[in-house]
């Protein structure tokens, strides 16, 4: 019995959640869920996004997932992500058949440093302009690296790039690349390279079938993973998670998308393939798969798909189908 945080939020968010829980009713394994509120709605209501109430939720399960925060989505998640130590971004990047991807068979995992880099807001204004600084911390270096070739092992996959601009940025970019190649020594059987960020960004474009799990600095991989996102198309479809030591937390890339919430018709994709991230990260590899292959074949027939992917199919009618297929599978 799997303890778990949700928390459906605003917009499009409870639509999906609600679609979601109901495909995974059909899973062999059996969760406990706890709801909980953030989000534009519970700032209405409580004067706050973030209740304690529901981090205090979040602290005591194994894994959240999450819907969707409106305008409050930057204080809700930045908060979540601090108070968890959520140092792990993932992004898959995957091509399904059936939709809109610039290429076929694109599947790697961006793992972005989450908690530190450029993204710490230390800025200041100088006599003419400003200054940030950029923080890389061999803890932190190590923590993400290993965190990926931990990913690499237990998704099986067989490739770890680092990414950095070590040419430049000699000595904090130095740092994450003699980390990088430090945590490699204890995965000889995992393949190790690296490359520089600007060249990453042109081969993402130019050989995306070459890359299997990419680990790099906060900055870096919140730029490539929207390149990532860009591949294969469609915010409907593209899953996250943020992980720490004693918790994950999942949720689709999009927002509450206010111009089609209460309708129905939100694509359930984004939040689907975040709880298959959710059943990895749990180390139930297998009751992914199977959901996976459930949704990978509801898109590839494309008949009973929601509307951004050419389809007439309301949110619950496309979740039903692949409850369906995730049954029978
Ligand atoms: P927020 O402020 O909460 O981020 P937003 O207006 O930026 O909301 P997003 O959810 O980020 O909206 O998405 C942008 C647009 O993409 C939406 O307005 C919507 O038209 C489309 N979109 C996003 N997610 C989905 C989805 N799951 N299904 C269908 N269309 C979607
Ligand atoms: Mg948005």
């Amino acid at each position: 019995m799997y303890k778990i945080a949700v928390i459906p939020g605003d917009g499009i968010g409870k639509e999906v959640m609600e679609a979601t829980l109901h495909v995974l009713e059909a899973s062999n394994l059996e969760f406990d869920y706890t709801f909980a509120d953030a989000g534009d709605e519970t700032k209405e209501k409580t004067g706050v996004a973030l209740p304690e109430e529901t981090l205090d939720i979040v602290k005591k399960s194994q894994a959240c997932l999450f819907g969707a925060a409106g305008e409050s989505a930057a204080d809700v998640i930045v908060k979540l992500r601090r108070e968890l130590d959520l140092y792990a971004n993932i992004r898959p990047v995957k091509s399904y058949k059936g939709t809109k991807c610039l290429f076929e068979d694109v599947d790697f995992v961006i793992v972005r440093e989450n908690t530190e880099g450029l993204y710490i807001g230390r800025e200041e204004y100088t006599d003419d302009g400003a200054t940030a600084v950029r923080i890389i911390t061999r803890k932190a270096s190590e923590r993400i690296c290993r965190f990926a070739f931990e990913y690499a092992k237990t998704t099986q996959r067989n490739r770890v790039t680092g990414v950095h601009k070590a040419n430049v940025l000699k000595k904090t970019d130095g740092i994450f690349k003699e980390t990088f190649y430090k945590v490699a020594e204890d995965y000889a059987d995992v393949e190790t390279e690296d490359f520089y960020v600007d060249a990453t960004a042109m081969y993402l474009v130019t050989m995306p079938l070459h890359f299997d799990v990419v680990v790099t600095t906060n900055l870096y991989g919140d730029i490539l993973s929207d390149e990532g996102a860009g591949l294969v198309g469609g915010l409907g479809l593209i899953p996250s998670a943020n992980i720490g030591d004693k918790q994950g937390l999942f949720e689709p890339v999009h927002g509450s998308a206010p111009d089609i919430a209460g309708k129905g018709i939100a694509n359930p994709s984004a939040m689907i393939l975040s709880a298959v991230m959710m059943l990895e990260y749990l180390g139930e590899n297998d009751e992914a798969r199977k959901l996976e292959k459930a949704l990978t074949q509801v898109l590839s027939d494309g008949k009973v798909v929601t509307g951004d992917l050419g389809g007439s199919a309301s949110t619950m009618e496309m979740a039903s189908e692949v409850r369906a297929k995730f049954e029978g599978s």
